[in-house]
């Protein structure tokens, strides 16, 4: 054994304790329930805690106390709301060391990253919280006056992923909340004690059932996103269980706003200064070990500038330090889950025997936990699944072209759609192609970038609606014409 791994062992111990405790949040009671799930912390593959795990009785008692607590939120004046979201935003940000801590210890993200991450959901609900409804006098003469007003929807599920567990969770209920909507959230199985967490901070800060908060599997928020009393599903996950939602909703018909995957094609155009764009171009596909939604998945570089690109990215790449949050030399964490790490194992594989280039990584490490190498894979194209499909992982496939209409070709020749960038010192160019890309958002020379202030989301089947801005506002409430004859 490493003397990494007797230090990753021993935080083990530690966290362990501290991760017992906590429940559902279930009209404002902190709710142990009968069953549990083992969690595993992947950045040594070790069990990390037991999570409880909501069961039929504990989902109808979430969703009854959000539909019994919506009417007198609803009611409360917008500046009241306002307040108690900056209440929450103000107890996030005091508690960061602790949820961050919690957020290392399930993602496996470096510590840096994962107190980050706390004080980035405390600037969300704090953007969210200020929002204020667009209401519209659309016509005033002398018959008529017509003014559309917004309305909240009633009980939101909120169904989160593992990637950036709290930060989801904080913009959905921000958002939700701030429009008069309650909320019943389930996070991902993977990633559930973060959650469960934000449950306790928030419990004394919000009237009873206003939020509330049960872990579970995929069974479970199924059941949610087919409860008569759940008005809105704002889900961010997979296409397929987007498909799964949209399916299972229909019923309800209930709103839908789904944030899904994306294999996001970057476009480097001949004239960028290969030194000064490589860093940006490297964090926007291997930040957080690639597992964003909006990272580069594919790599389209000019075959002007190719090799030079690629020898600054594989230069990159082997720079980078493997190792378990804790460690204050880590750079790049492992996989959050065996399933991914599986998953993008057989993709580089597969991509290998099929004839491509492993120019660097692409390992496993001895760490004990679901680390890979960020690899970096030339000598592929499309047909081939690592280009083909959302990898979600450190592994960057490279390729290159000559002409733009050929390459727009090939950026548009799939279902995804969630964002693109163009690369270049020509920002007219630039912004041409952009506007060119089949996407919800295309950069120029950054990749990704999202935020509060920021309408977010996807084209295709990369989801519906849009996280952020504005915009979010009228995702989470229902258009009320009110029309006065005169
Ligand atoms: P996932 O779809 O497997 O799970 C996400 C959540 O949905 C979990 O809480 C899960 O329990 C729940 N779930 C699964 N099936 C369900 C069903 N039929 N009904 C209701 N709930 C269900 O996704 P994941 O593996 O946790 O996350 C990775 C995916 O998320 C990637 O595709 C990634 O691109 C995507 N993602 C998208 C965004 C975005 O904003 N567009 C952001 C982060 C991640």
């Amino acid at each position: 054994m490493t003397e990494k791994n007797s230090d990753a062992l021993r935080k083990l111990d530690e966290l362990r304790g501290s991760l017992d405790g906590l429940g559902h949040l279930i009209g404002g009671e902190i709710v142990r329930g009968t069953a549990t799930f083992t969690v595993t912390a992947p950045w040594i593959d070790e069990p990390l805690g037991e999570s409880p795990e909501a069961q039929e009785a504990e989902l109808e008692a979430a969703v009854r106390a959000a539909r019994a607590a919506q009417p007198a939120w609803a009611a409360t004046s917008g500046e009241e709301r306002t307040a108690i979201l900056l209440s929450i935003a103000d107890a996030i940000e005091a508690n960061a060391e602790r949820i961050g801590d919690v957020l290392a210890a399930e993602t496996g993200k470096p510590l840096r990253i994962a107190r980050g991450e706390p004080m980035g959901a405390a600037a969300h609900i704090r953007y969210f919280a200020a929002l204020e409804p667009a209401e519209e006098v659309i016509k005033d003469d002398d018959v008529e006056r017509i003014i559309v007003v917004r309305e909240p929807l009633g009980v939101v599920a909120s169904i989160t992923p593992w990637n950036g567990p709290l930060l989801m969770l904080a913009n959905k209920v921000a958002t939700a909340l701030r429009c008069g909507n309650t909320v019943v959230a389930k996070p991902s199985p993977f990633t559930p004690f973060s959650s469960l967490l934000f449950g306790e901070i928030v419990r004394d800060l919000v009237p009873a059932g206003v939020i509330n908060v049960i872990a579970g599997g995929d069974a479970i928020g199924q059941a949610l996103t087919q409860h008569p009393e759940v008005d809105m599903v704002s889900f961010t996950g997979s296409i397929r269980a987007g498909q799964a939602i949209t399916a299972q909703s229909a019923e309800g018909l209930k709103r839908l706003q789904l944030e899904l995957g994306g294999n996001d094609a970057a476009v480097v155009l001949p004239d960028v200064d290969v030194d000064e764009v490589a860093e940006r171009i490297y964090r926007g596909a291997f930040a957080l070990s690639g597992q964003i939604c909006a990272a580069i998945k594919r790599l389209y570089v000019h075959e002007d500038i190719i090799d030079d690109l690629t020898d600054a990215l594989v230069e990159i790449a082997e720079r980078q330090q493997l190792g378990s949050p804790w460690d204050p030399e880590t750079t790049m964490g492992p996989l959050t889950t065996r399933p991914q790490y599986e998953r993008v194992l057989g993709l580089i594989n597969n991509a290998v025997d099929g004839g491509a280039t492993l120019r660097t990584g692409g390992e496993t490490i001895e760490h004990g936990g679901f680390f890979i190498t960020p690899a970096i894979v030339t000598g592929v194209d499309h047909g081939v699944p690592l280009v083909d499909e959302e990898q979600f992982g450190p592994a960057l496939p490279i390729m290159s072209f000559t002409d733009v209409e050929e390459v727009l070709e090939r950026v548009n020749g799939t279902q995804y759609g969630l964002g693109g960038s163009v690369w270049s010192q020509d920002i007219d160019q630039a912004v041409a192609i952009a506007r060119r890309i089949e996407s919800g958002s295309a950069w120029i020379n950054r990749h990704p970038h999202v935020g509060a202030d920021v309408p977010f989301g996807g084209m295709k089947l990369s989801g519906v609606g849009r996280e952020g801005g504005p915009e979010s506002y009228e995702e989470f409430t229902a258009a009320k014409t009110i029309s006065i004859l005169k």
